[in-house]
C-alpha cells in the first residue's frame, strides 16, 4: 500500500487545524491593523482640529466632559494620546455630571477613570427631579435640563481652575445641528469647534469636530468602553435629531460622500452668495470695473466635479 495515499485522520486533520490557526492568526492581524489605522485616523483628525482652531495652548487645563457615551470616551482616550505627543504641556481632568436620572449606574465612570489613572471629578446634582417638578408631564424636558447642566459645568470648570471645556460633539453632530437649525430654526447655524461660552467666561472646544460618528462608534467598540445608555431620562426631545441623523445616513448610503461634502461646505461659506445683510453690504454694492471671479456669474452654470470623479455628488444643472 502506498503510504502517502492512505487516509490517516491524525495526519490529515493536522494540516486543517494548522489552516484554521493560520486563518485565525491572519484575521487577528487584520483586526489589529484596522484598529491601528483607525487610531491613527482619529489622532490625525483630532490633531488637525486642534491645530486649525488653536484649541489647546501651553498650560491649558482642560475639563473633559464625560457623559459615559461612546463619543466622550473616545474624546478622552484620544486627548490622552495627544497629551503624550503634543508640542505643548496641558492637563486633562475628566468631569461627569451625575444628574440623578433613575437607573444611572454611578459606579461605572469612577471605576473606569480610576483604572485609567486620569484626574477626575464627579459632580452630583439632582437636576432630574428639578426638571420633572418644573416641566409639565408630556412636555419636552431637554431645554431646562441642558440649561441647568451648562450652568453646573461652568461652575465646576471655575472650581477646578479649568481654562477650556471640551465637549465630545463630532462631525455628524455638527452637521445635524446645522440642518436642525435650517429646518426648524430658520437660520444657518451649526456648532462651533471653539467658542467663548455664552456667559463670556469659558472657552468651549470640540476636539472631535472633524471625526465622523462611525469612527467613534468603531473605536468605542474596539476598546470595549463601558458605555452608559443615554436614554435614562426618557425624554422624547431628541426625536427630530434622530430623524435628521437617519436622513443623513440614508443620503450617505445612496450618495456616498455627501456628508463629507456638506461638512466641507460649512468650512467654505461664500457670504456674498447668501442673503444675510449682516455678512455682506448689499445695499452699497457698486461696480468697481475690476474683474473678480467671485463676482456674480449671471446665468452661468455652476461647475461641479463630475459624479464619476467625486462619488455620490449629484450634478445639478442650474438653468
Ligand atoms: S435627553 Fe434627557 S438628559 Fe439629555 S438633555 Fe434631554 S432631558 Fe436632559
Amino acid at each position: 500500500m502506498n503510504a502517502t495515499t492512505e487516509h490517516n485522520p491524525w495526519i490529515d486533520e493536522a494540516p486543517a487545524a494548522d489552516d484554521a490557526a493560520a486563518a485565525a492568526k491572519a484575521a487577528g492581524i487584520k483586526i489589529e491593523r484596522e484598529q491601528h489605522k483607525l487610531e491613527k485616523r482619529l489622532c490625525r483628525e483630532v490633531g488637525r482640529a486642534i491645530t486649525d482652531f488653536n484649541m489647546i495652548e501651553e498650560g491649558d487645563k482642560i475639563m473633559v466632559c464625560m457623559s459615559g457615551g461612546k463619543d466622550s470616551y473616545t474624546m478622552l482616550d484620544i486627548l490622552l494620546k495627544m497629551q503624550r505627543r503634543a508640542p505643548v504641556k496641558f492637563e486633562l481632568v475628566a468631569v461627569n455630571l451625575d444628574q440623578k436620572q433613575p437607573g444611572f449606574p454611578d459606579h461605572i465612570l469612577p471605576e473606569y477613570l480610576k483604572g485609567l489613572g486620569v484626574p477626575f471629578h464627579i459632580e452630583t446634582q439632582d437636576t432630574y427631579s428639578v426638571v420633572k417638578r418644573v416641566i409639565p408631564e408630556g412636555k419636552t424636558t431637554c431645554g431646562l435640563c441642558s440649561r441647568l447642566r451648562r450652568a453646573i459645568l461652568y461652575k465646576v470648570a471655575d472650581q477646578l481652575g479649568c481654562t477650556k471645556i471640551a465637549l465630545g460633539h463630532h462631525r455628524d453632530d455638527i452637521l445635524q445641528t446645522l440642518l436642525l437649525n435650517m429646518f426648524y430654526g430658520g437660520r444657518i447655524k451649526g456648532m462651533p469647534p471653539k467658542l467663548v461660552s455664552d456667559d463670556g467666561k469659558h472657552v468651549v472646544i470640540r476636539p472631535l469636530a472633524y471625526v465622523p460618528e462611525k469612527d467613534t462608534e468603531r473605536w468605542a467598540k474596539s476598546q470595549n468602553f463601558p458605555i452608559i445608555p443615554c436614554n435614562l431620562c426618557g425624554s422624547q426631545d431628541g426625536l427630530q435629531r434622530v430623524a435628521v441623523g437617519e436622513m443623513l445616513r440614508e443620503w450617505e448610503k445612496k450618495h456616498p460622500g455627501r456628508i463629507e461634502n456638506m461638512f466641507r461646505a460649512m468650512q467654505n461659506v461664500v457670504t456674498t452668495h447668501m442673503l444675510d445683510p449682516k455678512l455682506h453690504d448689499f445695499k452699497n454694492a457698486r461696480a468697481t470695473g475690476i474683474a473678480n471671479p467671485d463676482g456674480d456669474m449671471a446665468f452661468d452654470h455652476e461647475e461641479f466635479p463630475a459624479a464619476a470623479t467625486l462619488p455620490g455628488v449629484q450634478v445639478v444643472q442650474l438653468s
